[in-house]
């Protein structure tokens, strides 16, 4: 059973040497003990997710989800198929989203946790992780965004980033989003049909270019990347605007976070920042689900993913989020079937 393990916690920019591929001798379990409500599943594909840097880090206080233990497989969503069942719901040969390991084989305890895949015509490689839910629940729940508001979003070719801006479009907003290379800028303009798009890494002085790219403020802006980048925004945001905290990526892989300078806006534009976690919508998952095929399926939603073929390529594939070389959603394909 192949196994991306992690090596030791990280300290600064994550790197190969903080992972380990290795193999081990226990061959994948065939059936399920008797008595045990546990299922065994093949790995087929498995996400790369910016807060996985965050469970390298060895917490004093606990953080929101558990720290990963040194020596221990790597875990994360992923696209499974299920092998062998002794749980009531499950049979083998279904196919399931959730929580599982870095590995080729995962015995999962607890499989209440599993989402099934209701439309198993999409690409199957779809349901790899939670930045669709992450983009709606953020977008819709936490926004509240209305027609022809003006949307700001950062990381904005990313998993969630394309999504969110998507939906906005959808809805009638008006949407510029930031990337880190003139290829993503490209992809929001042409591809995911953003109003505009900048390349930030281009831009010397981050609130002018907010400035011309939304003369009239920013009523929303959705949050992926934190620091520089929000102290730009908050100037630029027009009185009563939102902004959806979804992720503050610049900071993950500092060892003293940035402080934010402009946070005095928030009092006098009277806006509202709030926080989300996907794991308080999973109860929305299922609406989102049929929802997200139909855009899908009638061609109002694209989708673009960055696939790496095999664990070996794991370690690498997940760094490259925080040197932003992935194009679109980040995932690793361990088996087709
Ligand atoms: P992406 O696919 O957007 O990949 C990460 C991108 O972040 C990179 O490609 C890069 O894009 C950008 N980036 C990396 N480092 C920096 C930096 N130092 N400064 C500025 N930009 C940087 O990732 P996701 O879409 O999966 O995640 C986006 C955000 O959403 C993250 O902050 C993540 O933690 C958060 N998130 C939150 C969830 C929640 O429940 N709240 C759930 C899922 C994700 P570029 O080249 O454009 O700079």
């Amino acid at each position: 059973n192949k196994r991306v393990i992690l090596k030791r916690y990280v300290t600064g920019l994550l790197s190969e040497d903080d992972m380990e591929v290795v193999t081990t001798e226990v061959p994948p379990l065939a059936v399920v003990p008797a008595g045990s409500e546990a299922v065994v599943v093949k790995n087929l594909y498995v996400s790369c997710d910016p807060y996985m840097r965050n469970r390298m880090t060895r917490h004093e206080v606990p953080s929101y989800v558990s720290d990963f233990i040194p020596g221990e497989v790597l875990a994360n969503f992923g696209v499974m198929r299920v092998i062998s069942s002794g749980h009531p719901d499950f049979k083998a040969g279904d196919l399931v989203w959730g929580i599982t390991g870095w590995e080729e084989y995962t015995v999962i305890n607890n499989p209440e946790s599993l989402f099934r895949i209701n439309h198993p015509k999409l690409p199957l490689s779809y349901y790899t992780g939670m930045p669709g839910l992450t983009a709606y629940a953020g977008f819709f729940e936490v926004s509240k965004p209305k027609k022809g508001e003006y949307v700001f979003i950062s990381a904005a070719s990313g998993a969630v980033g394309q999504i969110v801006g998507q939906l906005a479009k959808i809805i009638g907003c008006y949407v510029v989003g930031s990337a880190g290379s003139d290829e993503k800028v490209s992809l929001l303009k042409t591809k995911f049909g953003f109003n505009d798009a900048f390349n930030y890494k281009k831009e010397p002085d981050l609130e002018a270019a907010l400035r011309r790219y939304f003369p009239e403020g920013i009523d929303i802006y959705f949050e992926n990347v934190g620091g520089e980048t929000l102290d730009a925004v908050l100037p630029n945001m027009r009185l009563g605007g939102r902004i959806a905290a979804c992720g503050m990526i610049s900071q993950y892989n500092l060892e003293r976070p940035e402080g934010v300078k402009n946070l005095f806006y928030i009092v006098t534009k009277r806006l509202r920042m709030e926080g989300f976690l996907v794991f308080d919508f999973y109860d929305r998952y299922y609406q989102f689900e049929d929802e997200m095929a139909r855009y899908l399926k009638e061609g109002k939603v694209a989708y673009v993913e960055d696939v790496v073929e095999g664990l070996d390529a794991a370690p690498a594939a997940l760094i490259k989020l925080f040197t932003g070389r992935n194009v679109g959603k980040q995932l690793v394909a361990i088996a087709r079937e």
